[in-house]
């Protein structure tokens, strides 16, 4: 009977750690948004992949028209199909993302990718001056397939946060809204230098101040590195990113892709793109 007490006091702490996790995650904004705790929001008659909050039609209608054509362009660029349904999350306003995803009013963040759903803002209508509507589309729905393909596993032995944000930019066509390539070089030669880690870190990912660089740079260059890979060596790239979705270690699939490590290729990337950078 002792062993059966302990094991029921065990029980006890565990469910209420994990009632303490729930509570937890339920408090923060972007705990709700991947629990799909969204009020107001419901499936639009047109498309029930889209979630809106009736009244933003017009809004809603813009981030729907250029859906199917942004998910075919990520499934052909990265070789495989999504592997499970999502939704697409499409608020009213700027105003409304930024708070149910817990960002502040005034945030240039006009997309967000959740374990399950991705959502979207209209400022992805008026990214300084430019209509990103489906890119925005694209780049987030980048960041869900792989986080489909990758799993649990993704989060423990991830893939470095540079070719995450450079294969989203790749596909989408963002990246150089903020920073031009020429303004990106500029920034390289200044010596705001993209490091590339060949291993991802575990649980958080490593953002642009963790290189040391500002969110647009940090786009810039991950985006050039990236199209670099792929224009110059398009079967060794396509290779990788079936390894990467395959769940294997970033470094190692690397090595195998381009026979070469990813250090050696970053030299050969800024002799031939940053060209008088030391
Ligand atoms: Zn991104």
């Amino acid at each position: 009977m002792r062993w059966r007490s302990r094991g029921g006091r065990a029980m006890v702490v565990l469910a209420a750690v994990a009632v303490a996790c729930v509570a937890l995650v339920l408090l923060t904004p972007r705990g709700r948004c991947a629990l799909r705790i969204a009020p107001g929001f419901v499936p639009y008659p047109d498309d029930t992949r889209i979630y809106y909050v009736p009244g933003s039609e017009l809004v809603t209608a813009r981030f729907a028209g250029p859906l199917d054509e942004a998910i075919g362009e990520v499934e052909a660029r990265l070789g495989a199909p999504f592997r499970s349904p999502f939704r697409v999350y499409v608020c009213p306003t700027h105003e409304d993302f930024a708070r149910r995803v817990g960002e502040p009013p005034g945030t240039p963040v006009r997309g967000i990718q959740f374990p399950r759903d991705i959502w979207v803002s209209p400022l992805a209508f008026e990214f300084f001056g430019q209509d990103t509507g489906k890119p925005t589309l694209a780049h987030e729905l980048a960041h869900l397939h792989l986080r489909q393909h990758l799993g649990l596993g993704g989060r423990l032995r991830p893939i470095p946060s540079w070719f995450e944000e450079g294969v989203g930019d790749w596909i989408a066509g963002t990246g150089f809204e903020r920073v031009s390539r020429d303004e990106a070089v500029e920034a390289f030669r200044r010596g705001e230098r993209l490091v590339p880690d060949a291993l991802g870190r575990p649980l958080i990912p490593r953002r642009p101040s963790d290189y040391g660089l500002t969110w647009p740079v940090f786009h810039a260059q991950s985006r050039m590195f990236v199209e670099h890979l792929h224009s110059t060596r398009e079967e060794s790239f396509a290779v990788l990113v079936r390894s990467v979705l395959a769940g294997d270690r970033f470094d190692v699939a690397f090595r195998e892709a381009f026979g070469r490590s990813l250090e050696d290729e970053w030299q050969v990337f800024v002799e031939s793109t940053m060209p008088g950078s030391p």
